[in-house]
């Protein structure tokens, strides 16, 4: 049995803030296909956990999903503790189509409202990760929602996905061009891929540091 699994709490619009589960929090944002859920399952699974399927639950289509990266506490040799029931370590929420979704007025006002709250006054969030794809150049949409999140005082890191469809001798513009893009700071975006799983274990570095502060 995994040592780590990923549950989906719930999704929420409007005014509805998504429950406390008393642990930090990392919000995934970005334009939809940009490789958002393959990300997510890949860091679960490379920490142990079992596949997550991220984006393929039903009603999850709400601005604001939570998930609870569940831990099972640690087994004594062949023992399980005794009520050994998982509890939360960290919280993972997808706010798809963030600055991006092209909703009828109506969905995109409650939408974005409860994005906004989340992003602007959520306790528990510890990073925002901003996925743009590594083979596109920035446009006004991915500035926009950069300086909405500064603005909003997020902890930000961008990445830049499905790093394993760049040839190797295409990585470096291809960085340089988001990197000025959208004027990001030397080291930025930190490339990823989430078949290859590449630079997942410096993402989750930065997750966890993001987590301690
Ligand atoms: P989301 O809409 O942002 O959650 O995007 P998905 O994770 O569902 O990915 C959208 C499409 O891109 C799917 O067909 C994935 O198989 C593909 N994809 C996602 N991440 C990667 C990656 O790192 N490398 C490659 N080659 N394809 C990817």
């Amino acid at each position: 049995q995994s040592a780590l699994s990923l549950k989906f709490i719930g999704g929420f619009l409007d005014k509805r803030a998504p429950p406390s589960l008393g642990v930090p929090e990392v919000a995934f944002l970005g334009r939809s296909n940009v490789g958002k859920s393959s990300l997510l399952n890949k860091l679960v699974s490379k920490a142990g956990g079992d596949s997550a399927r991220v984006g393929k639950t039903p009603g999850a289509t709400a601005s604001v999903n939570l998930y609870a990266l569940l831990g099972q506490p640690k087994r004594m040799g062949k023992n399980a503790l005794p009520g050994g029931e998982a509890k939360p370590m960290l919280g993972f929420v997808d706010l798809p189509g963030f600055g991006y979704a092209k909703l009828s007025k109506d969905t995109k006002e409650s939408v974005e409202l409860a994005a906004e709250r989340y992003l602007g006054k959520r306790r528990e969030l510890a990073l925002g990760v901003l996925l743009v794809d590594s083979r596109r150049v920035p446009n006004p949409d991915d500035r926009a929602v950069l300086a909405a999140l500064f603005d909003m005082g997020v902890p930000l890191i961008v990445v830049a996905t499905k790093s394993d469809k760049l040839k190797a001798s295409e990585i470096e513009s291809a960085m340089a061009t988001i990197r000025d893009g959208l004027g990001l700071p030397d080291g930025q975006p930190l490339r990823v891929s989430g078949v290859t799983g590449e630079n997942t274990k410096d993402l989750w570095r930065i997750i966890l540091d993001a987590c301690e502060q």
